[in-house]
């Protein structure tokens, strides 16, 4: 009979990971509790920037490359630059879910959408089957499997924004539609790690919101529109903190251009690179008297809380004390980032899928970025000061050290000489079952 592998979290991680297992040859089922795929990620929309080029193009090499082709393909600009951040492109909010949704149905993955996992069963410290809930309806069903992949993300829900944010500010997640999140690893008795930001407050606020375009100046629009960026010079009285910045889930903006300046993306909205900004004093800033938002509705307040509820992991992303379930995204740690969990999805979902055919999970070899992050992640989680930081292969401290050990690269035959001698060409593609 053919192995099946479950996913739980219909995000980038989650998405990645079922296409990697479907890869195997295993049956795959995926279950996302909202109406849409993508998570977080229908807000997101910058790729490629910094070290995330080389990550990409790594996953490309390795077989796993199929959802950043998607990206490119649904870039607005490509190969842009805004502070800090070079070779950028930014995919399009608007048209991307439909596209991974038909790429995730065109190779046979049955995706539950408004199916909410909301209990397991375990056995033998194994997860046997998962039970879901059905929107608006007393209905449940269940769904059996050999292994499991927990990408049910570390956003919200709203007690969290509540107690650590500024109150539920109305975000993509849509907690009071869909429920909250829920981990099938923590349902199965596994202690979830809080992260924590530099003065000891738990989690961390989202770090972008979007602004309706049409609400901006033409000008800005238009050069939005024809260039992807604008960066607009804050009267100094109106200027936030650094300390502001601080708080953020993406440090690789918590740069100083990010508080002189506004800087805008166009991602099909105009993606405002900050947590949030009071209506009153956004509306002062030249161009933006009419501002409004689009995500989160309520970004003159506030921003999602993110970073409760990872997984302790191994390098394979094992999940520890669970015999035959894997994390990746959000879940497997401080990672932030579209690229950083189509990554380690892709290789949750490629274990989930070899253990179920009774082969040994793999790691990433650490002569690439893509496996010596998910291991120095790892390393740094089990630190204080290591919880109280966020990495990404984009900037800050990750990208500090990737460009140390030379791991950073935007050639990309060199790139693919590198993931030859490490023995993972084409690894993710290959078909096992
Ligand atoms: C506002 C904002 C802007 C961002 N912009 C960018 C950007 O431009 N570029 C970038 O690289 N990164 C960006 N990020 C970060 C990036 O989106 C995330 O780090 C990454 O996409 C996380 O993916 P994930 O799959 O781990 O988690 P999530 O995106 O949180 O996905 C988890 C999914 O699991 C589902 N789920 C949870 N519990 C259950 C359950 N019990 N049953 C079924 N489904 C469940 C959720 O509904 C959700 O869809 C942004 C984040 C935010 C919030």
């Amino acid at each position: 009979m053919m192995k099946k592998v479950v996913i739980v979290g219909g995000g980038w991680a989650g998405s990645a990971a079922a296409l990697a297992a479907r890869n195997t040859g295993c049956e795959v089922e995926l279950f996302e509790r909202a109406d849409m795929l993508l998570g977080t990620g229908l807000v997101g929309g910058i790729m490629r920037n910094n070290g995330r080029f080389t990550a990409t193009e790594e996953m490309i090499a390795m077989g796993g490359g199929e959802l950043f082709e998607i990206c490119d393909a649904y870039s607005r600009h490509k190969n842009i630059e805004f502070p800090g951040h070079k070779h950028v492109s930014l995919y399009d909010v608007s048209t991307i879910e439909p596209a991974v949704r038909r790429a995730l149905l065109a190779v046979g993955i049955k995706i539950h959408l408004m199916a909410r996992i909301k209990d397991v069963t375990v056995a033998d410290g194994k997860i046997v089957k998962v039970i879901a809930g059905v929107l608006h309806n007393d209905e449940e069903f269940e769904a059996c499997g050999d292994g499991f992949v927990d990408a049910s993300g570390t956003a919200g829900p709203q007690g969290n924004c509540m107690k650590y944010g500024n109150g539920c500010a109305m975000c993509i997640y849509r907690c009071p539609t869909f429920g909250p999140r829920l981990s099938i690893a923590a349902k199965a008795g596994v202690k979830e790690i809080i992260g924590e930001k530099a003065d000891g407050t738990l989690g961390a606020m989202s770090g972008s919101c979007k602004l309706h375009k049409d609400s901006l100046a033409p000008e800005i629009k238009e050069e939005l529109e024809r260039t992807g960026v604008c960066v607009i010079a804050v009267p100094p009285y109106l200027q936030k903190s650094m300390e502001s910045l601080g708080q953020k889930a993406c440090q690789q903006y918590a740069l100083k251009e990010f508080a002189e300046n506004i800087v805008l993306l166009d991602t099909g909205h105009a993606k405002l690179m900050s947590a949030y900004y009071p209506l009153g004093l956004l509306r002062q800033i030249p161009g933006c008297a009419n501002a409004r938002f689009e995500d989160p509705y309520a970004g003159g307040i506030g921003n999602s809380i993110r970073y409760f509820g990872m997984l302790p992991r191994d390098n394979a992303l094992q999940v520890k004390s669970l015999k035959n379930v894997f994390c990746a995204g959000e879940k497997a740690g401080l990672l932030v980032g579209h690229t950083e969990a189509i990554v380690t999805g892709t290789l949750a979902g490629h274990n989930a899928a070899r253990l179920a055919l009774g082969l040994e999970p793999i790691e990433i070899s650490r002569e690439l970025a893509c496996g010596d992050a998910i291991a120095y992640v790892n390393e740094k989680m089990q630190t204080k000061e290591g919880l109280t930081k966020k990495y990404t292969f984009s900037g800050s401290v990750y990208f500090d050290s990737m460009k140390k050990k030379n791991l950073y690269s935007i050639n990309i035959e060199e790139i693919k000489k590198k993931v030859t001698l490490t023995n993972m060409i084409g690894i993710f593609a290959k078909r096992l079952a």
